[in-house]
């Protein structure tokens, strides 16, 4: 460290603002720019490149280090995939998608990784206008202060892309759902239980119809009840209930099966989810 202080005083000034945010990875990594400051007398500008490029190799070669490189030198191996070969297979599609976006369809999916909407409805990109969150709810419309995303979403996709349909795409064993059945969600948890017991109508009634069935029934019911009061939340936005009324804009309710793959769609005459092929 003393190394460090050394180094780190006798770099100018406006280098520090640069250089603090790194100041909270371990110390020895931090040892090794100071030394070269000092041996070499770099450029404050090749210093940062160092002190990073160590902080980098650090993490790659961590024994007990918790978060490496690994997972995401795998994403960047992705994206090059995507760009050497989907990217360049279609270069009109993405220069059309430069000048702007026209979905038709607006998502509200759950933030579960197994369940990406644009993977099962086999969409590119430009299809999709998607919400994410845990449990894929859609709060009720609310005026007034708050950090409304989901309904700051809503809006710009029905009132500035005009999306001809709205799906709630709930899921098979969705975590959000078990957090709401069992009233638990994690132990500490600040955020996940008061966002789920928006849906506790559909516990209730699920507990109250089904209070003999099976645990995974009982959640699967519940998952699918509460995407019918998705729906009827977003009846309360006044601009979605206008559009549906006009017959401007559709609403679906659809779950999916991960264990078996099959999509469901709420069919309202018959009260039930039925497959949609
Ligand atoms: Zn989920």
């Amino acid at each position: 460290m003393l190394w460090l202080a050394i180094g780190y005083l006798m770099l100018p000034f406006d280098l520090i603002p640069d250089f603090i945010p790194v100041l909270g990875q371990l110390d020895e990594v931090l040892i090794l720019p100071g030394l070269i400051y000092l041996a070499l007398k770099l450029t404050p500008d090749e210093v940062v490149a160092e002190c990073r490029a160590s902080i980098k190799n650090h993490d790659n070669n961590s024994e007990d280090g918790k978060v490496k490189m690994t997972e995401i030198d795998k994403l960047i191996d992705g994206y090059k995939r995507f760009h050497d070969n989907y990217f360049h297979s279609d270069p009109e599609l993405f220069e059309q998608l430069s000048q702007g976006q026209a979905p038709d369809t607006l998502v509200i999916a759950c933030s579960d990784s197994r369940v990406d909407p644009a993977i099962i409805m086999d969409c590119k990109p430009g299809d999709l206008f998607v919400v994410r969150n845990v449990a894929n709810l859609v709060p009720p419309y609310e005026q007034g202060g708050g950090y409304h995303g989901v309904s700051a979403a809503l809006e710009f996709g029905v009132r500035a892309l005009k999306v001809k349909h709205i799906i709630v795409l709930g899921h098979q064993y969705c975590g959000g759902i078990q957090a709401l059945v069992s009233g638990v969600a994690l132990e500490g948890s600040e955020f996940i239980q008061p966002w789920v017991n928006m849906a506790h109508a559909a516990r209730e009634k699920v507990l109250k119809t089904m209070a003999a069935a099976p645990r995974l029934e009982q959640l699967c019911a519940c998952e699918k009840e509460s995407i019918l009061i998705s729906l009827d939340h977003l009846m309360t936005f006044p601009w979605i209930k206008q559009s549906v009324e006009k017959g401007e804009l559709k609403l679906h309710g659809w779950h999916f099966n991960i264990e078996k793959g099959i999509l469901t769609a709420y069919d309202s005459s018959a009260d039930e989810f039925k497959p949609v092929v």
